[in-house]
């Protein structure tokens, strides 16, 4: 079956990306038209690497060989351009956040349904390595079952670029790193959430939020802890999993880190008391080396297809997306939630 053609609306960071790595992965499948920024220097930029640019977005629009627009501009336009891409008889994939609220999503979906056209929301990190080993540790319980996950993504940056700092262009880190840490949460627990505590850090000084924390605690009694900041000069792990027989860390996006397993022996052998600060402690002090195994973190690969190559079938084949709208939509509703406990 043909390739499917597609557009990049927006040719900045994450535009660039899906023409470089994405899309030249899955050329039998996926195939590239053209691009369209609003700015001249980018579309000079694309048309620099030979690909071929539009005047506008309605020039786009009206290109009868398109079937599927890519929305890569700010996360306010999404709602807006997605909307009229499904008016004109495409498919849109959008780049997440999909919408600023659920509202928002509620009325894209009601003209993809009145249109009979798919969007996809690209959320990503679903095929991550190191949360792809998480999702391993949960299902396979090599340290038992799994009941608290904390993630975390730490940087020392602050806020990149210009519209990530306002409000109304959808800027924050919730919107920006929580959206994909949550969808990745609420993807792998897949259990209604019971409750949720949010604390939002304004650090720098912007109107949106430089990071958060939360605490979330599933009705099956796994309890997350997620959170994000960008003014962190030293790390905590990205992953730090407890499970009832060990536990996992994962430190970064190299995959580095342990797993360390409680041994079942016959002689039980106390840990002994340990000089702690000026106290002392036998609770805090490391177990005895016969008690416990320290393992190489397991391996693992997504067993579902690519983002790309699913979009293909879902457009070519009608199978069903990887990331269902219903569940895009139950992070936008936890996201106004802990948006809802600033007020
Ligand atoms: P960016 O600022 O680097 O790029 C945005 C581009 O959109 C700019 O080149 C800008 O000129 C263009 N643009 C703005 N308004 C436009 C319009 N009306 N028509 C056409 N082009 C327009 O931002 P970015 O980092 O690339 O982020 C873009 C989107 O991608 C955001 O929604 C962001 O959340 C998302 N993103 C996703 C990931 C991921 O891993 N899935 C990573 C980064 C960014």
């Amino acid at each position: 079956m043909a390739a499917v053609n597609f557009v990049i609306i927006g040719y900045g960071g994450m535009g660039s990306y899906h023409e470089k790595n994405l899309m030249s992965s899955e050329k039998e499948k996926i195939n590239l038209v053209g691009v369209y920024d609003i700015l001249e220097e980018r579309q000079e930029v694309a048309r620099a690497k030979g690909l071929s640019t539009y005047e506008s977005f309605e020039e786009v629009l009206a290109d009868k060989r398109i079937e599927v627009v890519l929305i890569a501009v700010p996360n306010d336009l999404h709602k807006s351009m997605s909307i009229a891409a499904l008016k004109a008889g495409k498919h849109v994939v959008c780049e997440k956040p999909a919408t600023l609220n659920t509202e928002e999503f509620d009325e894209i979906l009601a003209v993809a349904a009145d249109t009979g056209n798919r969007f996809i929301v690209h959320q990503n990190r679903r095929w991550d390595p190191d949360f792809l080993i998480v999702r391993d540790l949960y299902q396979s319980q090599p340290i038992g079952s799994v009941f608290q996950i904390e993630s975390r993504v730490n940087g020392a940056n602050g806020i990149p670029g210009d519209w990530r700092h306002l409000k109304k262009h959808g800027g924050g880190m919730l919107l920006d790193w929580g959206i994909h840490l949550l969808d990745q949460m609420l993807w792998l627990v897949d259990s209604p959430i019971k409750d949720v505590q949010v604390d939002f850090s304004y650090v720098l000084g912007d109107e949106v939020d430089d990071g958060f924390i939360s605490f979330i605690t599933f009705e099956n009694g796994i309890k997350a802890i997620v959170e994000v900041g960008t003014t962190n000069y030293v790390k905590l792990p990205r992953w730090y999993v407890k499970a009832t027989e060990g536990t996992a860390r994962i430190d970064d996006w190299d995959l580095s880190g342990e797993m360390v397993r409680a041994i079942q022996t016959s002689n039980e052998t106390m840990p002994q008391p340990i000089q702690a600060g000026v106290g002392l402690t036998k609770t805090m002090a490391p177990p005895s080396e016969d008690a416990t195994e320290t393992l190489s973190l397991p391996k693992a690969s997504a067993e579902y297809d690519s983002f790309y190559s699913n979009v293909y079938h879902v457009i070519r084949d009608d199978v069903t997306p990887i990331v269902k709208n219903t569940e895009v939509r139950n992070v936008l509703q936890l996201i106004e939630q802990m948006f809802e406990q600033e007020e």
